[in-house]
């Protein structure tokens, strides 16, 4: 399927993980692709890594720039870096909450808002926000995390309202517990990270943790010409970890 052919993609946190499968799906499906990550050199041809901090709004503006300069344009952006922070209220102080909130939630501002100006010259512009099932599970030890999430997930119903009218498409993916290298390093801290593992699996509604090749289609959905009437919604990729709601028997 060659539906990206002649679209120009921006993903965010494209070097690793979601980031990267659905930055390899939309090039082989004829994107043209510019990765805007922290680690640049980690992005494997066809790929365009562009160096970025989303923390940084000068880093952000300068690399949207040059994704858009080498792209010749952007008609889809995956704004999709994150980070994550463990803990309750009680665990992470002030700094810590505005470091995550700074990543996850003013990431995604401050690239959109230096994307927009090329997305609007677009035929098909489409923006894809990496959420969570945090942003709505109620998920224990997640405070910090899943209050940017849950801000993502409002940011993404307000956008699509603001630019509906330019035919500028606004939705996320709500992916569940993803086998991506950020799970790795969490196994990795466990004292057994082989029975760590074994047992998160089974925590899974499916036994399984979802993969990043599964949330990145879709990622593709979302911002393909196939979803031209798909805004302002989110799709969760979480075997169904929020809707089936299963308890262990
Ligand atoms: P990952 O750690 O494998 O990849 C994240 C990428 O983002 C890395 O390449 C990293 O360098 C980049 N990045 C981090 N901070 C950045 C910054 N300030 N500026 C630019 N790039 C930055 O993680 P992942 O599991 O692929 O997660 C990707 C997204 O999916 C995140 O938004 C995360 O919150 C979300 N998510 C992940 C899971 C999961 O279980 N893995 C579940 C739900 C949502």
């Amino acid at each position: 399927m060659k539906d990206f052919d002649g679209l120009k993609a921006v993903v965010t946190g494209g070097a690793s993980g979601i980031g990267l499968a659905a930055a390899r799906l939309l090039a082989e499906r004829g994107a043209r692709v510019a990765v805007l990550d922290l680690d640049a050199d980690g992005v494997p041809e066809p790929l365009r890594g562009h160096r970025a901090d989303v923390s940084d709004d000068a880093s952000v503006t300068a690399a949207v720039s040059d994704a858009a300069g080498a792209l010749r344009g952007i008609d889809v952006l995956v704004n999709n870096a994150g980070i994550g922070a463990v803990g309750t209220v009680e665990d992470n102080d002030d700094a810590e909450w505005h470091r995550v909130l700074d990543v996850n939630l003013l990431g995604i501002v401050r690239t959109t808002r230096a994307a927009l100006r090329h997305l609007r010259r677009s035929a098909h512009p489409a923006i894809v926000n990496t959420c969570s099932v945090a942003a709505t599970a109620g998920l224990p030890q997640r405070a910090l995390y899943s209050a940017t999430k849950g801000a993502v997930l409002s940011l993404t119903l307000a956008m699509a309202a603001d630019h509906v009218r330019e035919g500028i498409r606004v939705n996320c993916v709500n992916p569940g517990t993803a086998d991506t290298p950020w799970i790795g390093r969490l196994l990795d801290r466990a004292a057994d990270p082989a029975a760590e593992r074994a047992a998160l699996d089974a925590r899974q509604p499916m036994g399984r943790l979802v993969t990043a090749d599964e949330v990145a289609a879709a990622i593709a959905y979302l911002a393909s010409p196939a979803a031209a009437s798909v805004t302002g919604t989110a799709l969760a990729v979480d075997g169904g970890m929020q809707g089936l709601r299963l308890r262990a028997p």
